[in-house]
């Protein structure tokens, strides 16, 4: 399975690809994660891109493309769940370039409700995983209750970066649905509800093996 999931900040993406690693065992590639990680490990990338991520802006998209190719290549060259990434055209071509997508999974949500997800969302810094201070509380406030990891609120989830990286997404990422439904690729799926609607949704959505 070779799917990519695009929707604009907060619209589940993250948690969704979590929760179809865990049903059919493949790989979450989350670029978001990826870039955060370079960022925190201090490499040149990561200190370079780390400004524009505060901003929620793209940065040095050749680099970025190369380095979660890369990424793709080492840790799910045969399968992969896709969250984050592609983001641009240049990203979707590149991609193109060395993989077959099987589907692109457009999550439609207003931008109300993922101001509001985005403001909420509290996220672990253990294993990743995606919480909701009234829509999805943890079961003991601030601790992760798959890992125990302390729940942080991300640097950029906050109210003047969500605008800016919801312009980005509007100015950068929108595109790719039309280059994915020319394709004949791309499924658009209510992302309105709880997770596992919203799971339900997709998985009606996934091409049949
Ligand atoms: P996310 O975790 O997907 O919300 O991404 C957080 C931030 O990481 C974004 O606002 C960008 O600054 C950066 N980022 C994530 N994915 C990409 C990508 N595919 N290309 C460029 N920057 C990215």
């Amino acid at each position: 399975m070779k799917v990519i999931l695009i929707g604009p900040p907060g619209s589940g993406k993250g948690t969704q690809a979590m929760m179809l690693k865990e049903r059919y065992g493949a790989a979450h590639i989350s670029s978001g994660e990826v870039l955060r990680r370079e960022a925190a490990r201090g490499s040149e990338l990561g200190s370079r891109i780390a400004v524009f991520m505060a901003r929620g802006e793209i940065g040095p998209v050749e680099l970025i493309t190369e380095a979660i190719l890369t990424h793709i290549d080492e840790q799910a060259p045969s399968g992969f769940i896709l969250d984050g990434f592609p983001r641009t055209l240049y990203q979707a071509e590149e991609l193109g370039k060395r993989h077959d997508i099987d589907a692109a999974i457009f999550i439609d949500v207003p931008e109300t409700v993922i101001v509001d997800r985005i403001l909420g969302r509290r996220t672990c810094g253990g294993c990743g995983a995606i919480f909701h201070v009234r829509t999805n509380p943890p079961a003991r406030e601030g601790v992760c209750d798959i890992c125990g990891a302390p729940l942080t609120v991300r640097g950029d989830d906050n109210e003047e970066t969500v605008m800016n990286r919801i312009r980005v997404y509007k100015d950068e990422t929108v595109p790719l649905l039309d280059f994915y439904g020319a394709a004949g690729l791309l499924r658009t799926v209510d992302g309105n509800g709880g997770a596992d609607e919203i799971l339900s949704r997709i998985e009606a959505a996934l091409p049949r093996a």
